[in-house]
């Protein structure tokens, strides 16, 4: 018999569920895992290797500037270490950023995160001119999208929103078909800034970032990959959207991973429709 009193319970209990449901619209949380740059004082800096050509350099400028408004962080722009940019080999302690012509392989841009326990320990960042080069993504919105979320990845920064469809939350962190707007998803917003104060609010014992080696003995196969695709990422922990946005992890072991973010193409999903992402 469903009487008044359970109609009141059920009520409270679907309010309950609604308010469990989305947090994401009062409090910043859109980090992945709390994983963070080691670090014993705050706020701490984090160098962008430049390993991009001339067409990027400005994206990769205005990235840089946009991010280093976090109290939290700061980001310099320093000489590329990553030798050839197709392999985009990171370095320790910092960040990578790469473009080249990376082939039809589906992807705009990947970032690529390595941990260990819960400490970043480097990152790099790929674009991909063979989708930058059509006219369909050869537009500054498009590479200040991709290039600021890429990088906020590597702070430890998760999507804001990841329908493509829905409007603009004006932050590089949302997915969008349109990143000019009405509102412009090219550059952070606050939400972004709170949730890296949230993510750096304590201090380590231990730093990681600037550092030349990894502290904790990562085993050398960590190095010796080459992220050029799906293969090499590990295992698909999260693919949302048809699978234009996908995560995946490859475990070392021993609290050694490394997080690969990419985003597709549109249409470039590699068969991935009707997979059951939503
Ligand atoms: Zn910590
Ligand atoms: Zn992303």
């Amino acid at each position: 018999m469903f009487t008044a009193f359970h109609r009141r319970l059920l009520a409270v209990v679907v309010s309950f569920l609604a308010f469990a449901a989305f947090p994401t619209l009062t409090s910043a949380n859109h980090s992945w895992g709390n994983y963070h740059w080691g670090r014993t004082t705050n706020p701490f800096t984090v160098n962008l290797g430049d390993n991009v050509s001339l067409v990027w350099d400005g994206y990769l400028g205005e990235a840089s500037s946009d991010w280093s408004i976090s109290s939290a962080l700061d980001t310099t722009i320093v000489d590329g270490g990553a030798g050839n940019p197709r392999r985009c080999r990171a370095t320790t302690g910092r960040v990578e950023v790469c473009n080249t012509t990376y082939g039809n392989n589906g992807w705009l841009g990947v970032a690529s995160i390595w941990v260990s326990g819960s400490h970043i320990t480097k990152g790099s960042v790929k674009v991909n001119d063979t989708y930058f080069n059509t006219p369909a993504y050869n537009t500054p919105a498009w590479r200040r999208l991709v290039m600021c979320q890429e990088i906020g990845h590597t702070f430890g920064l998760d999507h804001q929103d990841e329908n493509f469809s829905n409007g603009n939350l004006g932050t590089c962190m949302d997915y969008t078909s349109n990143p000019v707007g009405p509102l412009s998803n090219e550059h952070p917003n606050n939400h972004d800034y709170q949730q890296l104060e949230l993510i750096y609010a304590h201090l380590d014992n231990t730093t990681t970032v600037g550092q030349v080696t990894a502290g904790a003995k990562a085993p050398p196969a960590m190095d010796e990959i080459d992220f050029a695709g799906p293969a090499q990422w590990g295992r698909l922990i999260r693919s949302t959207h048809q699978g234009r946005t996908e995560l995946y992890e490859l475990d070392f072991g021993g609290g050694h991973k490394v997080f690969t973010f990419v985003i597709w193409a549109e249409g470039e999903e590699r068969g991935r429709r009707g997979d059951g992402g939503k």
